[in-house]
């Protein structure tokens, strides 16, 4: 990394050091120094509560802390020991909000056009016009918020804040009030743009879904801090804690791919093992994916015993087990990690122990797989 914080593959440094106590004794203190590439997607991932939508409006400069540095890309927007404050519009930020809070007496080509009121007219209608493109919203230009779906009016949200072109995207549950399948369409779409555009962003979510579907990193925020930033798979495949781990859901996600399809299931490939999906969502063969299983939907078996809903027999090995309350989790190597939850009884009456081959059995129902 350079010293001004530009690092050399293209990819910007956003640094936060900032400690903002609340009245009621909470404190927001996140500590970050990660690199975003253009178009990349750090996402704010954590239990409600924990300071998600704080740390987003402090890097956005809707908070002002009394401790607090914030840079990126080697500017700095705010650093108190040195008295330095940019304001959100000289940070060049874009936010999105749940809720999309457009001004309703206007047109959506006119709140597309409204934080461009110094651009020349023609530059600022070229500009809305090119938004409407990518946000294939062309046909919305005349409409009022009123007469607009929720999906659509998140989009007009979307394109009014990329118009005065922002360094960064600050997007705080942007999808969150959308049903699902405007959701999807939405994530995805948003997604591709930034990305074809090269604009990077920061996405707060509690969904684990939305984060796997968006993220290339991601910092998990608990208690007002950020105890975790790495490699959305890293940290779902090594969390630091049992707090992370938590946060997380419980559950292997396994970088996977798509191999063969048809009659309602997909096969795919975890490194050299196969396993058999339900097709929920039609993934094409190819894909590349994550596959989501909880440690309660993995059975264990002492002999590979053929049971006729239980598409998957992985044989493998016994690498751990430890009390966890009512249950033992049982940490397998099947040729990648898996954790297995197994009552007291159970565990006894398979004699599990450290070492010993065992065969672990997952219904094609329970793999959940998410676009990489
Ligand atoms: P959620 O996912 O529910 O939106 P979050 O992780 O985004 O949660 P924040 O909204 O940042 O969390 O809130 C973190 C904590 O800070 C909460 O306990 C909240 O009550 C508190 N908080 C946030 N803003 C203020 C404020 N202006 N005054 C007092 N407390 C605040």
């Amino acid at each position: 990394m350079d010293c001004d914080g530009t690092v050399s593959d293209g990819a910007s440094t956003l640094r936060l050091d900032v400690e903002q106590r609340f009245a009621s004794r909470f404190i927001v203190a996140p500590k970050l120094d990660v690199p975003l590439p253009p178009g990349g997607f750090l996402v704010l991932f954590g239990p409600s509560g924990g300071g998600k939508t704080t740390i987003l409006r402090q890097i956005a400069g809707l908070e002002r802390p009394d401790r607090a540095l914030v840079r990126w890309a080697g500017e700095t927007w705010c650093d108190s020991a040195a008295g330095i404050w940019r304001t959100p519009q000289q940070r060049r930020v874009g936010v999105v909000s749940q809720q999309p809070a457009l001004f309703p007496h206007l047109s959506v080509r006119d709140n597309i056009e409204y934080g461009l009121g110094a651009w020349p007219p023609d530059r600022r209608h070229r500009r809305s016009d090119e938004l409407l493109e990518l946000l294939d919203i062309a046909d919305l230009a005349v409409r009022h918020p009123r007469a607009l779906s929720g999906g659509q009016a998140q989009r007009v949200a979307v394109a009014r804040a990329l118009a005065p072109q922002p360094q960064l995207m600050l997007l705080d549950e942007p999808f969150a009030a959308l049903d699902a399948p405007a959701r999807i369409r939405l994530r995805r779409d948003v997604r591709t743009l930034l990305r074809r555009i090269g604009t990077p962003a920061v996405l707060v979510t509690h969904d684990r879904g939305e984060a796997l579907a968006m993220g290339d990193l991601m910092a998990v925020v608990i208690g007002g801090r950020v105890r975790q930033t790495a490699h959305i798979s890293e940290v779902f495949s090594r969390p630091i804690d049992v707090e992370v781990a938590a946060s997380l859901g419980v559950e292997a996600v396994l970088p996977a791919q798509v191999v063969e399809s048809g009659q309602g299931l997909v096969s795919v490939t975890i490194g050299s093992v196969l396993l058999q999906v339900a097709d929920r969502d039609g993934v094409a063969v190819g894909s590349d994916v994550y596959a989501c299983i909880r440690a309660e939907d993995v059975t264990l078996q002492v002999q590979s015993a053929v049971h006729v809903s239980t598409r998957n027999h992985l044989a493998g090995r016994v690498v751990s087990i430890s009390p966890e309350g009512a249950v033992d989790r049982v940490s397998l190597d099947c040729g990648f990690p898996l954790d297995a939850l197994v009552t007291h009884r159970a565990s006894e009456e398979l004699k599990l122990e450290p070492g010993m081959p065992i065969t672990a059995a997952i219904k094609a129902t329970s793999v959940h797989l998410v676009m990489r």
